[in-house]
């Protein structure tokens, strides 16, 4: 596998200063987000120290989680020595790359690291705060830790006691997958579904990067914002054999014949193949294949995947159009009571249709009958409705002759049928 990343640190939108940091070491495979915190600049002072007896101790030989302990103690020694740093602490969340393939995480406090494989976002650590603590409690639900007004207050940080418990996360590393780490600044303005969609959707890792830190401004910027990305691409090995158990046995060193079992070694037989245009193309055509045909193959899985989907939606679709079609409705339209086919209002692209207007004017209804025309009565069949339609035809007709009698040769006032 290739190694590339991205980074950016921001100060938001309002925030007077930066006390996040972060390292992007490439060399040392070392990459690590600091968000710090204390008044007059010791947040800036936290962070940065935490950094530098990282650098320092992992240059020693110091393990992550170790050399972690010992930047909360240095921290703390600084802090009691300043009354300027006095309180300050820092977060720290680091990854190293152990052998290009495994992942090896320390984590204190409340920034994060997130892995994305085959689309999939997982957020890697745990947060180390009073209110991710009560939602992993069952105490509250993730949808209210969002807005908690504590959601900042950390239960573990550098800087506070002379012990720190020290999380410590393994993965093994596919091609394809990349990781992700951030400050608070992302997170809390940014939820996880959005910053998923981002990683997806922005391949380039500088890029993607910096795609997160402006979701997080337009969101507000209300805190520092630091991300990193890193990218874990298919390297020649990888397209020839993403999986290789026990290759490595020094096939490419000995410059022996390349054996017939052994795709790695043959690649790398390729690729120092002294002066061969031919060749270096043949690796560069094959690489492409594997590409391709890694890339028809996640279709093909994504294909089965949605295949489920793609059959509910369409049931989903042929009932909604059958009920569509298949119902009626009387209604007033256009001061007639009407016969619609279909439902009142339409559905999706199907909008009802009029199968027959009546002479029934609207004055000619009772106020009961109008409001019960209101919103359309509704019928499972044309039959039904036909007959209620006739049924309003006749009865308005009867009115409408008691009305002519009435009025002919009496004298007593006229009642009209109005039903309350
Ligand atoms: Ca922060």
């Amino acid at each position: 596998m290739t190694l590339a990343f991205g980074s950016l640190t921001d100060v938001g939108r309002v925030r007077a200063a930066n006390e996040d940091a972060l390292l992007a070491d490439e060399q040392r495979s070392l990459f690590v987000v600091a968000d710090g915190m204390g008044g007059h600049n010791a947040g800036e002072v936290a962070s940065a120290t935490a950094l530098e007896v990282l650098v320092s101790r992992v240059d020693a030989g110091t393990s992550l989680a170790e050399a972690t302990s010992e930047a909360n103690t240095t921290i703390l020694t600084k802090a009691s020595g300043d009354a300027d740093l006095a309180g300050m602490g820092t977060t720290l969340t680091a990854v190293t790359i152990r052998d290009g393939r495994t992942a090896i995480f320390a984590h204190v406090g409340d920034s994060r690291a997130y892995l994305l494989r085959g689309g999939d976002l997982t957020q890697i650590t745990e947060d180390h705060s009073v209110v991710e603590e009560l939602v992993r409690d069952g105490r509250l639900t993730p949808e209210d830790a969002e807005t908690h007004p504590h959601r900042s207050i950390l239960t573990r940080a550098l800087g506070v006691e002379d012990h720190v418990e020290v999380d410590a996360y393994e993965v093994d590393l596919l091609p394809g997958d990349r990781l992700m780490l951030c400050s608070d600044g992302l997170t809390s303005m940014v939820r996880d579904p959005v910053i998923s969609a981002a990683l997806r959707r922005e391949r380039n890792s500088q890029r993607a990067a910096e795609a997160l830190v402006d979701l997080a401004n337009r969101a507000g910027g209300s805190d520092n914002i630091t991300v990193i990305v890193i990218d874990f691409e298919p390297g020649p090995e990888d397209t020839q054999n993403p999986r290789p158990v026990g290759a490595g046995t020094g096939a490419a060193a000995s410059g022996g014949e390349p054996t017939g079992g052994e795709p790695t070694g043959h690649w790398e037989m390729e690729e120092i193949d002294p002066g061969s245009a031919a060749h270096a193309e043949s690796a560069a055509d094959s690489a492409d294949a594997g590409h391709r045909s890694r890339r028809r193959l996640s279709l093909f899985r994504l294909a089965l995947y949605l295949a489920p989907v793609f059959v509910v939606l369409l049931v989903a679709v042929a009932v909604t159009g059958w009920y569509a079609r298949g119902t009626y409705y009387v209604a007033i339209d256009d001061e007639r009571v009407t016969l619609f086919k279909g439902v009142n209002g339409g559905v999706l692209w199907w909008s009802p249709t009029v199968e027959r207007r009546s002479d029934v004017d609207i004055e000619e209804l009772t106020v009961a009958q109008r409001s019960d025309l209101n919103d359309g009565h509704r019928f499972s069949s044309s039959s039904g409705a036909e007959s209620f339609l006739r049924r309003l035809e006749t009865d308005a007709a009867r009115r409408a002759a008691a009305l002519e009698d009435s009025t002919a040769p009496r004298t007593e006032p006229t009642v009209s049928p109005v039903v309350p």
